[in-house]
């Protein structure tokens, strides 16, 4: 028996953790953290280690399949498929067009430096526009709200978490999810050594999380924080509390100020659930503290105003002086400058086209999630063929039920995937991909989340289990059969990268000298402050160089929150929750990333008791667009009129272990209305969707 132990890194989240690998006779049996990682320092989470069962999963799809549309499958040589795959898309492109054909890529695809580039090049050489992802479900409105404030969707200010003295998290529970538009592995030793150093942390959220446990909670309403922010700017502009920095480095603060003037904390306390004085308090301590950050992430970006959300975050920033300087938020210089790059492929772009469905924006290049529209509406660019790489959009996206409808009408589905899942069990192929722990990678497009940049290339851990192959491949043989051009290999363009950046460029990095370094390595330290003018400036190409906080079409967006009716006081709103051994769902084939007796409703006692529901019961969960049976768990840790459930859950397809879990796809319940999208950003509603939740005994009575 041969052992070895190989250094890697986690491709799970955007911690990115240093691993070590155990490898007996070419197959990996456990997954340590790396002590000598430049981040993580040996630290890591259980969702890292349960790697070693998905990749030796016996039902991992490990040889090409054509399917039969109906859940049958047989398994085709790789030739047959992709030269049928081609054939197909070839002919879908010259009866309808370009557009017609589609992809979506998934969470885990983002994770995949050479893979991701391979499936955009390939979908952009066919000349479609269609390129869909998990972004308006998580992180559009981010990026649309960066668009009006500093120019370019993709640059995100990040919490410095090493030296701040106050961080005040809105909508995000790094404790679990370990930080996210973030790249650390040692979030959860940065925010304990805040508060050691006599700093504080003040979660808002609507849940009693598990951060808000460990430190301060303010509980809000679901999506009423865009108003509980306007109340907290307007204590800090009628105090004078604001920051002489603010008027260096921000231009609109009149225009700011006269659109929070009327929002008093006492005018909107019964609105956010916070009474007046915890407002007024928060925006003091705020104000007033040494450094300070406010940090935004899921909760923020998916409720009703979601790019107003996130742009009064950042202002709470500029105007108490904390942007873009060290303990404040600060701006990432990895080794790949991805915001400069994208501006200039024009891949940062802002409503540069919108959608033939519902006229919403792309942002940063990716659409709103419209793609049912697209494929079930008639008329030129209808979508007729879809690829899915490592996404399953049924579990994830909204509207899940009509997806569903519209996939079954596609003349082509192929899914490059691990797994036969909801998604994948109608597709025509089903094309399997090796683990991360069975390929090459190299770790740069996380390098702009990181406060402390590193860089770090992997070997793969073990050889690929079956017949599989990577999106490299994949990609690569169908343009090859599809006549589009190749150009240079992706490791060749990645090395490009690295070299013609100001920092590649500067201290000599390449991706050979990147191989060096199988634990990876620290770019320098610290990341500079006082750089945003500079940026702002190159990307608006010198119309301005400071950050605007007075963009009317997002501060309009205050007026049309506050005029409108705030929810019945009887009301119920459903949130989404995580777990720190659950992501998403393409772990779930995996025992252990269920918790307890599986996924459940948080109900608070009084709306239980209101009800008639103990712990346990199966209840009814309905919104408009349907209803599915849950079961209850009373708990404290939601508000009153506030209830979770996590996404994920309810599988169907071959993939056994997922499936036990039991749960509903909470997906099929969600609404995926183009009316209620954001129009900034085309952000999904997902967090605090009206829904009624009935004993099911009072159910069936009616
Ligand atoms: S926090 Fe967990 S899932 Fe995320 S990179 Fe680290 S080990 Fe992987």
């Amino acid at each position: 028996m041969t052992r070895t132990t190989v250094p890697s890194y986690c491709r799970i989240c955007e911690a990115a953790c240093g691993i070590l690998a155990d490898v007996e006779d070419g197959r990996v049996t456990a997954i340590h953290g790396d002590p000598e990682h430049p981040s993580s320092r040996g630290l890591m989470c259980p969702k890292g280690s349960l790697m070693v069962k998905v990749t030796n999963d016996p039902e991992r799809v490990t040889t090409p399949l054509r399917g039969d549309r109906k859940g049958g499958f047989v398994p085709v040589s790789w030739d047959e498929a992709l030269t049928d795959i081609a054939e197909r898309v070839k002919s879908l492109i010259a009866d309808h067009g370009p557009n017609s054909v589609a992809y979506y890529s998934g969470n885990p695809a983002g994770f995949s430096m050479a893979g991701h580039m391979w499936a955009k090049k390939f979908i952009d050489g066919l000349g479609s526009k269609g390129s869909y992802s998990a972004a308006p479900q998580d992180t559009s409105s981010r990026w649309a709200a960066s668009h009006f404030l500093y120019g370019n969707t993709h640059e995100v200010p990040l919490p410095d978490l090493d030296y701040t003295d106050f961080l005040l998290c809105f909508g995000a529970n790094p404790l679990v999810s370990h930080g996210s538009l973030m790249s650390s592995g040692r979030t959860r030793s940065q925010l304990a050594n805040i508060v050691d150093r006599g700093g504080r942390i003040v979660v808002v959220d609507p849940a009693r999380t598990q951060t808000a446990q460990t430190y301060e909670h303010v509980s809000v309403v679901p999506s009423s924080d865009p108003l509980l922010m306007a109340a907290m700017l307007h204590v800090i502009f009628a105090e004078n509390l604001v920051s002489p920095r603010a008027s260096r480095s921000a231009i609109g603060l009149d225009t700011l100020a006269a659109a929070v003037a009327p929002v008093t904390p006492e005018s909107v306390q019964d609105r956010t659930g916070v009474d007046a004085e915890t407002v007024r308090k928060l925006a003091r301590d705020f104000a007033t503290a040494e450094s300070a950050c406010a940090y935004g992430r899921l909760g923020l970006c998916r409720g009703e105003f979601p790019t107003l959300a996130n742009y009064l975050l950042d202002a709470l920033n500029v105007v108490t002086g904390n942007l873009d300087r060290r303990g404040g938020v600060v701006f990432g210089n990895g080794l790949v400058d991805f915001p400069a790059i994208n501006a200039k492929v024009g891949r940062s772009s802002y409503a540069a086209s919108f959608t033939r469905v519902g006229s919403l924006p792309e942002v940063g290049g990716r659409k709103p999630w419209v793609l049912a529209d697209e494929i079930l509406t008639p008329g030129e660019g209808q979508v007729r063929g879809v690829f899915l790489v490592s996404g399953n959009p049924i579990s994830s996206t909204p509207g899940a039920a009509r997806l569903e409808e519209a996939f079954d009408q596609l003349d082509l589905l192929v899914s490059v995937d691990m797994y036969v899942t909801e998604s994948n069990e109608r597709a025509d192929y089903i094309l399997p991909s090796p683990t991360f722990l069975e390929r090459a990678d190299v770790l740069l497009n996380f390098g702009g989340g990181m406060t402390r940049p590193w860089v770090q290339w992997t070997e793969p851990v073990v050889p690929r289990i079956g017949d599989t192959r990577e999106e490299t491949e994949i990609f690569g043989e169908l343009m090859h059969r599809m006549g589009v051009p190749p150009g240079p290999s992706p490791w060749e363009l990645i090395d490009n990268m690295i070299r013609s950046g100001d920092r590649g460029a500067a201290e000599g990095w390449t991706l050979e000298r990147i191989k060096a370094y199988p634990h990876g390595v620290e770019l320098g330290g610290d990341v500079e402050t006082g750089v945003i003018a500079q940026r702002i400036s190159t990307y608006t190409k010198g119309l301005r160089d400071t950050v605007d906080l007075g963009a009317q079409p997002v501060l309009d967006q205050l007026d049309e929150f506050l005029a409108k009716d705030p929810p019945a006081p009887d009301s119920l709103l459903l949130i989404s929750r995580r777990h720190l051994r659950s992501i998403n769902s393409w772990m779930h084939n995996v025992r252990k990333v269920r918790v307890g007796g599986g996924p459940t409703l948080h109900i608070h006692p009084k709306d239980a008791r209101a009800r008639g529901i103990e712990t346990g019961e199966t209840v009814t969960l309905a919104t408009s667009v349907g209803s599915g049976d849950v079961i209850a768990t009373v708990t404290d840790e939601v508000r009153p009129g506030t209830v979770s459930y996590p996404h994920g859950w309810g599988h169907s397809g071959g993939w056994s272990t997922a499936i036990e879990h039991g749960g509903i796809n909470i997906n099929k319940l969600i609404p995926n209305d183009i009316e209620k999208k954001d129009p900034l950003s085309g952000m999904s509603f997902l967090d605090g969707v009206h829904v009624t939740v009935t004993a099911r005994q009072t159910a069936a009575q009616q």
